[in-house]
């Protein structure tokens, strides 16, 4: 039977209702192009006021280019970046970080929950100091994490410490920034600027937006000459105004939040009827909007045959499930019950 939502990305939903209200709204006459429009100057501003600080904001149509082109603005082609091993920068941009950067090197640390930690850092910046070795210039967090856990303000700072020490920049993929900032109930400002955050891609489209991500330059001199590097990797709008007036749909009324808060409920609710479940194991703590699992392959295959879309290849592998800012309770009991039912 087709199923009416899934489990597989925040990107399956469509656009809500605000959003969509507010791309009407910018739908009428003509307006500057390239970015010269109102909308795009208030959405800057809404931006401005959210994070309490005066940052150089950038739309781009999508989180790989975000990313890439922050990061190709923190590093020269000589430097290197460090993520975790299981970034999106390193698993699933296609190389877009190296390519924009013109070949900075990303290296890889581990560490539980999809995080990085200090020590991670440290080794990798301490494990080659000479002139033949990429030299440490960024570290590049994801928040949440792949694996849907979620960097407290602490472990934020302990990076920034150690960022300090070794003269590196930090960057932040926020493709699920709301999620975040619903799940640790902070201020954006205090796990951003105020834990050394120099730039973050703030994700609109997993959010509830039809497509967009904001960039944010928090040390705004890292921002120099970024709109040409936007404008080269053909990521300047020249219909701007329908990029950035979709923030302001999401961003009254703290509709972002709200949605970042659904997903994360959502998240939740699924995670403790599965975690209820015989031969079902979580494999992380659901801090955000993903719910990851073991569970017998069996099972996977069938409840793909019954129509269910979710990834298996994300992570570490296991099932995850992600829910998204329009996600219902009857679509997670529907699922529940079908694992139930191919259990029993
Ligand atoms: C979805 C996502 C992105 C952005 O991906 P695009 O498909 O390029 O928009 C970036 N980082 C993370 C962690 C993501 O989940």
């Amino acid at each position: 039977m087709a199923k009416n939502q899934h489990f597989a990305s925040d990107n399956y939903s469509g656009v809500c209702p605000p959003v969509w209200e507010a791309m009407q709204q910018a739908n009428s006459g003509h307006a500057l192009a390239y970015g010269s429009d109102p909308w795009t100057q208030k959405a800057a501003d809404r931006l401005r006021d959210l994070f309490e600080t005066d940052c150089e904001v950038y739309f781009v149509f999508n989180g790989t280019a975000a990313n890439s082109l922050a990061l190709a603005s923190l590093a020269q082609s000589y430097h290197s970046i460090i993520a975790h091993e299981l970034a999106h920068v390193e698993t699933d941009e296609c190389g877009a970080p190296e390519f924009f950067s013109n070949g900075s090197k990303i290296l890889l640390a581990t560490g539980e929950y999809g995080k990085l930690t200090p020590e991670s850092i440290e080794k990798l910046v301490t494990k080659r100091r000479d002139i033949h070795y990429p030299k440490p210039k960024v570290v590049s967090v994801t928040q949440p994490t792949e694996v849907g856990t979620v960097y407290t303000r602490n472990e934020l700072q302990a990076i920034q410490e150690v960022a300090t020490q070794y003269g590196l920049k930090i960057h932040m993929d926020g493709a699920r920034f709301a999620n975040a900032v619903a799940s640790l109930q902070l201020q954006p400002k205090e796990i951003t600027w105020q834990c050394g955050v120099d730039v973050l891609c703030f994700g609109g489209t997993k959010n509830g937006m039809a497509v967009g991500e904001a960039i944010l330059f928090f040390n705004r001199q890292l921002a120099e000459d970024f709109d040409y590097r936007c404008k080269q990797a053909g990521q300047l709008a020249s219909k701007m105004r329908f990029l950035s007036a979709p923030w302001l749909g999401l961003l009254e009324n703290n509709i972002w939040l709200q949605n970042g808060r659904h997903a994360n409920r959502c998240a939740t609710l699924l995670a403790q009827q599965l975690q209820a479940l015989p031969n079902i194991s979580l494999m992380f703590p659901p801090q955000a909007n993903s719910v990851f699992v073991q569970m017998p392959a069996e099972i996977i295959d069938q409840l793909h045959a019954l129509g269910w879309h979710f990834y298996t290849f994300i992570g570490v592998g296991g099932a995850r499930f992600m829910c998204s800012w329009d996600t219902t309770e009857e679509t997670i009991h529907e699922l529940v019950q079908d694992i139930k039912d191919l259990l029993a």
